[in-house]
């Protein structure tokens, strides 16, 4: 009996560690396209001590998801490598976005709610009073778009100021396109079951059945205790995916690099995995960790119809840029600003990295551009140059820094990140089905599936596992 991991990113891994401690006797082995592990997570360290993340860098603690990863992090003994940041510092409290040419703090308290703040118009109260009169929408397929959903339920102003920055903030995505239910499943649910969502939220209270009290971990309750808002590692994200190389390897699981792998054939009972140095892989069940893109080539022979289904899946690619500057330079602290679609920049946002993890007489930036609108302003001729001059000016613009930066990194990122636009939950479904109605030994998880965020992929490994 053996099982093969395909794909050595965060999901995969993960998905290594959780089979290796399910099935201790059975033969583990992981495939990775390239020559190391860990996917998009790399952080890089800097002759000067400073970090750069290339993608993650920050994981939420709270959730199903969230308590799942503080699990793994405590039976990985990574508690002491965790830095947190609390919910009452600078960096959890002022969030901004930049709208009308303007940066704006967001509310961040109950009594901003009942303020007029702008760019919006009114005391937010306001918007969400709309939600009790708007009426309900049977909306055609059970999804529609983000933006539409908050449009009608809260005001335009909620859906241009505060919904779409956000998602391009996710996911570099577009609210007009991605599904409501990548953000708000549940309450567009109440809104379909009870008319409204305040009426479903009230509905809700009173259906409430005997209240289980949770168990916590070691360390969810020290994140409960501290207050942590989200947190990040001493080393950088990459901590998370070396220890977890570290854990798999000591137990047994065989790792295989360099395995760009073209073709897999699926069978009822089995698995066989033509190699890159043309040797064949059989085992009885695969769990796939790749994007869903890169799986529908693999199965377009002999699953057509999951070919097609997985090929319909959307990405988006994004160009990060890692800024360093010796000097401290931001007027005001926090955890940094995303950009509203309607400005018409590439920018999507900045993350103010000095302030989450408070580095020296230093700012660190981390700017992101591109996502949906990646096409519109950059292609593959593209320069490293070329997007550090972008940043550059829309820094002097936005937070008047004209400095140069003192050290520099420019990643541009392919296809980095999912887009679960309307109908996705759907075709999750129907795949499921033809998985199951087929009896195929074969398991999908990470970004591409079930959420696109660490704890999703993590949470999307263990439940794959505990499937088999
Ligand atoms: C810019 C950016 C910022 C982000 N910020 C955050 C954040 O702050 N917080 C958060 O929670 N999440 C964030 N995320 C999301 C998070 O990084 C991802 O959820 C996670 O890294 C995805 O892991 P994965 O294993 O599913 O996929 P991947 O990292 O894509 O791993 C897939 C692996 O499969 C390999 N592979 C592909 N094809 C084949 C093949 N044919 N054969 C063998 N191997 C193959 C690849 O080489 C890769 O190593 C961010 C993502 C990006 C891009």
């Amino acid at each position: 009996m053996s099982k093969v991991v395909l794909g050595g990113g965060l999901s995969g891994l993960s998905a290594a560690y959780y089979a290796i401690n399910k099935f201790p006797n059975q033969v583990i082995t992981l495939l990775e396209k390239s020559d190391r592990l860990g996917g998009w997570l790399k952080s890089t360290r800097q002759d000067d001590g400073s970090i750069f993340e290339q993608s993650a860098r920050t994981i939420r603690p709270s959730g199903e998801a969230g308590a799942n990863t503080l699990q793994l992090l405590n039976e990985l003994g990574l508690n002491h490598e965790i830095v947190p940041i609390l919910k009452n510092s600078p960096a959890a409290l002022n969030r901004m976005i930049y709208v009308n040419g303007k940066l704006h703090l967001l509310p961040n308290s109950l009594g901003s709610l009942f303020k007029k703040q702008e760019p919006f118009s009114k005391p937010l109260y306001r918007y969400f009073l709309n939600d009790v009169f708007a009426t309900k929408k049977k909306i055609v397929d059970n999804d529609e778009s983000l933006y539409s959903f908050v449009d009608r339920r809260f005001g335009t102003e909620i859906a241009d100021y505060l919904i779409s920055p956000m998602v391009c903030g996710i996911c570099g995505g577009n609210a007009k396109e991605i599904s409501v239910k990548f953000l708000m499943k549940s309450i567009f649910e109440k809104e379909q079951e009870y008319g409204s969502v305040t009426r479903g939220i009230i509905a809700d209270f009173f259906n409430k059945k005997e209240k289980v009290t949770p168990v916590y971990t070691q360390l969810e309750q020290r994140a409960n205790t501290e207050k942590w808002s989200v947190y990040s590692f001493k080393n950088g994200i990459e901590t998370l995916p070396n220890a977890l190389r570290k854990e798999v390897s000591s137990k047994g699981v065989k790792i295989d690099l360099n395995q760009d792998i073209q073709e897999i054939e699926v069978h009822k009972k089995s698995i066989l995995v033509n190699k890159a140095d043309g040797t064949v892989l059989l085992a009885n069940h695969l769990i796939s960790c790749i994007p869903a893109l890169s799986l529908a080539p693999l199965l377009k022979k002999q699953h057509p119809y999951l070919s097609k289904m997985l090929s319909s899946f959307e990405t988006a690619s994004m160009c990060v840029v890692n800024l360093k500057y010796n000097k401290k330079l931001l007027q005001q602290e926090g955890f940094g600003f995303l950009v509203a679609p309607k400005e018409n920049l590439p920018l999507l946002g900045v993350i103010y990295d000095s302030c989450c993890f408070p580095y020296e007489d230093s700012t660190i930036l981390t700017a992101m551009l591109g996502g949906f609108k990646f096409n519109t302003y950059f292609n593959e001729k593209t320069t490293a140059e070329e997007v550090l001059s972008i940043v550059t000016k829309n820094l002097e613009k936005i937070l008047n820094i004209s400095d140069q930066p003192d050290n520099f990194k420019v990643s541009i990122l392919n296809q980095c990140i999912p887009q679960y636009t309307v109908g996705h939950s759907k075709k999750i479904g129907l795949i499921e089905d033809y998985l199951r109605d087929n009896d195929l030994p074969l398991s999908l998880c990470g970004a591409s599936y079930y959420g696109v965020g660490v704890n999703d992929v993590i949470l999307s490994a263990k439940k794959a596992v505990d499937g088999l």
